[in-house]
């Protein structure tokens, strides 16, 4: 934390006690829950602002507890008193937060309280999931619940607003933050898109317990040319209104009351100072009636996008809807001498601080500043055993079996297990990226998760077997902020040597390997997919004694796997299951608990095929079969079709289909059908199905996709158990943007399709007249 902020909690007992007598106007208002009131009452304070206390109000320091690029923040004691700080950016600590909410609170002129905002991406202190993991559940309820306790933990301890969820949508596993987001799919990522801003904020804003939610990162930040974090996004309009917008309109449809602009440029314009974006699409189109804030620096980097000098992409972000500006004291910088000289409008400062004085006043913080500063709160509800207990449910629902063979796993709790791997025994890697609030070390390793599950009934034996990859720089680039494995100086040969010694004397290994947590999220795109070399070569050393092999793979995106697949004989996708991972997994290996999770994201074969997603168009010459034919849309090399496509997970359990039955042939765009499928649990194992609908727009006025979800539905059934699951389709599924960018659905075939994932599939058929 920089020394003035440490100086200004320190003397904050000075402060205490004087009272601005604005703030006690404030205080004897009546707060009635409407707009009128909320109107007036902001009226009259903006009345009452200067210039300078207006622009202050839009902008947002960060504490300098996480600095993820080049902020020049300033924060200074007394830019609280002069009222120059509108909110605060990841700062942790329900009473350092009190104490700088009292400096600006009792020693501003107007007494107006600041905003606290955190990176609260999955999880506080009780980490759930990566997003990616969490979308693999399909439990939208589930979804909703890590929302909804990230924010009672958040709240407590003295956070307002998160800066989630994010949802872009991406194709490309090469690009990190895939990470952080719900997969490929734009419907199952607007529904938790929706989800979550329910859980995070409630009906009800004013409840103690309430974070205001901030989309993120509009637009299309998912979509970077070669997967590079931060790079160019130029796609056409249809394409992003089809296959990326959904998520951040279902969020603002839900009601998020604050969205942040994406760092990319669209179509040649910083999304930052896109008013086509910010304003047209955002506010004109979709209603939104909250407040943009900027990502981070986003204002000065227009500088080095090319479209002006500081001065001029501040006024040009202002202009464009920008309401607050993340770490770079541009707005405060610039934009008074702009307004001064007209060459701005005052009236965008007084719109933009107008909506972030309409959010604290909509989460009740003008009646009560220290609403989420209660310590009480904190020792109750943050880091508890149900919090923790749900964090285990739901790591388990989130890994996906990817290979099974032979039914090797579920593993029994016998004899000896070796642990093996550089991901085994770190606690620091379990929780995942963006976790910036969990408590160090709070989760703990595989391998005490492992010699828990088992107690007295086998004995677990531990080998590194390799550093996380042969090259020690690149470890180290691969494990930043705190994220150190500890890179062993043994030599290879001896950490191998040491973990096929181990592999001999067991009857199983689980070979923990994959990402370091740092090799996905901000800023971590790869070109090479694959498990680390060191890691591959101890797999294949290890497959080579002939033991039985697990390998449980940790990750962040899809990898390849081609060889693995075709090697070895149970794979479990981990992710980074949170704060109580090691125990869901042990869950799951020794079958307490039957993976039921299911890709988001489809896994390539090679990085050659990036981007890939299942709901790619047709081309002219579609490729038939499953390989190369001359003058088709096709690979010399490999297959189109991912190596584990979208959808796909097994279970220790199997399922099968009937053929789908329709209500009705064909509908009018007012009438419904009934698509309905009989599932059957035809193994031996109790489990949870996810149970797919696809539709597929066989002509229309443009190009379609091959196939797009519509619906899902997640069941439980008994093994032996039957149960009819039907979806309901009616016209408005059938919409899509056509080439005027208008939503309208056409009448025509449609085929639909129900099944275990995207490429296994019942077909039926109707029409639209
Ligand atoms: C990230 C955002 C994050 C912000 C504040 C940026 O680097 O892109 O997702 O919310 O930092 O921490």
């Amino acid at each position: 934390m920089p020394l003035v902020l440490k100086k200004l909690i320190n003397n904050n007992n000075l402060m205490r006690g004087k009272i601005i007598v604005f703030f006690c106007l404030f205080c004897s208002h009546v707060y009635a829950d409407n707009d009128k009131v909320m109107n007036e009452f902001i009226d009259q304070l903006m009345s009452r602002m200067t210039l300078k206390e207006k622009i202050g109000q839009l902008n947002l320091p960060g504490a300098g507890d996480v600095v993820t690029g080049e902020a020049s923040s300033d924060v200074s004691p007394i830019r609280f008193e002069k009222g120059e700080i509108g909110g605060l950016l990841n700062l942790k600590g329900v009473d350092r937060i009190r104490a700088i909410q009292e400096a600006a609170v009792k020693k501003s002129r107007l007494g107006i309280p600041l905003i606290f905002g955190m990176d609260v991406i999955h999880g506080y202190e009780t980490v759930f999931p990566i997003p990616l993991g969490l979308s693999c559940s399909w439990n939208l309820e589930a979804i909703k619940k890590t929302a909804r306790i990230a924010a009672i933990e958040a709240t407590s301890d003295g956070i307002g607003w998160t800066f989630s969820p994010m949802v872009d949508i991406s194709h490309d596993a090469r690009w990190g933050r895939i990470a952080e987001g719900s997969g490929e799919d734009s419907y199952l990522g607007a529904q938790i898109a929706k989800a979550m801003v329910e859980g995070y904020q409630t009906d009800d804003l004013t409840r103690k317990d309430a974070i205001l939610a901030c989309v993120k990162h509009f637009a299309l930040y998912g979509a970077p040319e070669a997967g590079r974090d931060y790079n160019s996004v130029d796609m056409s309009r249809i394409r992003m209104f089809n296959e990326y917008m959904m998520p951040y309109k279902a969020a603002v449809d839900a009601g998020a009351g604050s969205v942040m602009a994406s760092f990319n440029d669209v179509d040649g314009v910083p999304a930052t100072g896109s008013k086509w974006l910010m304003t047209d699409v955002l506010r004109k189109q979709w209603g939104f009636n909250g407040f943009v804030v900027t990502d981070y620096t986003g204002i000065p980097e227009m500088v080095a996008h090319g479209v002006g000098d500081i001065k001029q992409v501040t006024k040009q972000a202002l202009s464009a809807g920008i309401d607050m500006d993340m770490v770079s004291d541009s707005f405060t910088k610039y934009i008074q001498e702009a307004v001064e000289k007209g060459e701005i409008s005052i009236d965008y400062v007084n719109r933009a601080c107008r909506r972030i004085l309409e959010a604290k006043y909509k989460l009740g913080l003008f009646k009560d500043p220290y609403k989420y500063c209660d310590p009480k709160r904190r020792s109750k509800f943050v880091f508890t055993k149900e919090n923790r207990a749900f964090a285990r449910q739901i790591a388990s629902e989130s890994f996906v079996l990817l290979k099974n063979e032979l039914n090797l796993l579920p593993l029994k709790k016998q004899g000896k297990i070796a642990v093996v791997g550089p991901l085994a025994n770190t606690r620091s890697n379990m929780v995942g990226t963006w976790s910036i609030a969990a408590r160090e070390n709070s989760a703990s390793s595989l391998v005490e998760g492992l010699k828990s599950a088992v107690g007295n009934k086998a004995e677990i034996v531990y080998a590194k077997g390799s550093n996380l990859m042969h090259d020690a720089a690149y470890e180290e680039r691969a494990t930043m902020f705190g994220r150190s494995l500890g890179r062993d100086q043994r030599t290879s040969d001896a950490l191998l040597k040491e973990a096929i010694t181990a592999a001999q004397e067991s009857d199983v290994v689980i070979a923990a390997l994959g990402e370091s947590s740092e090799m996905s999220g901000e800023s971590s795109s790869r070109t090479n997919l694959e498990l680390p070399d060191a890691q591959k070569e101890l797999l294949k050393a290890l497959l080579k004694t002939g033991k039985p092999i697990v390998l449980v793979l940790f990750t962040g995106r899809p990898l390849v796997l081609d060889w693995e697949s075709q090697h070895v004989p149970a794979i479990l996708n981990v992710w980074f299951g949170g704060t109580e991972a090691a125990y869901a997994i042990g869950d799951v290996l020794f079958g307490d608990v039957n993976p039921s999770g299911k890709l988001t994201t489809s896994f390539p074969r090679n990085v050659g095929q990036v981007p890939i997603f299942y709901a790619h168009k047709n081309t002219g010459r579609p490729q038939v079969g499953e390989f190369f034919e001359k003058f088709r849309s096709n690979y010399l090399d490999v297959s189109n079709s991912p190596l584990y496509p979208f959808g796909y997970g097994l279970s220790y359990t199997t399922f099968s289909y009937s053929p789908i039955s329709l209500s009705r042939l064909a509908i009018n765009s007012n009438q419904t059908l009934t698509a309905k499928v009989t599932v059957t649990n035809t193994g031996t194992f109790d489990g949870y199905e996810i149970v797919q609908l696809y539709v597929k727009d066989e002509v229309a006025s443009i190009t379609r996709p091959v196939k797009e979800l519509k619906g899902f539905q997640k069941i439980y059934l008994k093994a032996g158990e039957s149960k009819e699951v039907s979806f309901v389709i009616n016209s408005d599924m059938l919409k899509y943007y056509n080439a005027n960018l208008d939503y309208v659905c056409e009448s025509g075939e449609f085929e639909v399709m129900i099944g275990a994932h995207s490429e296994l599939l019942q077909k039926a058929k109707f029409n639209l007249q």
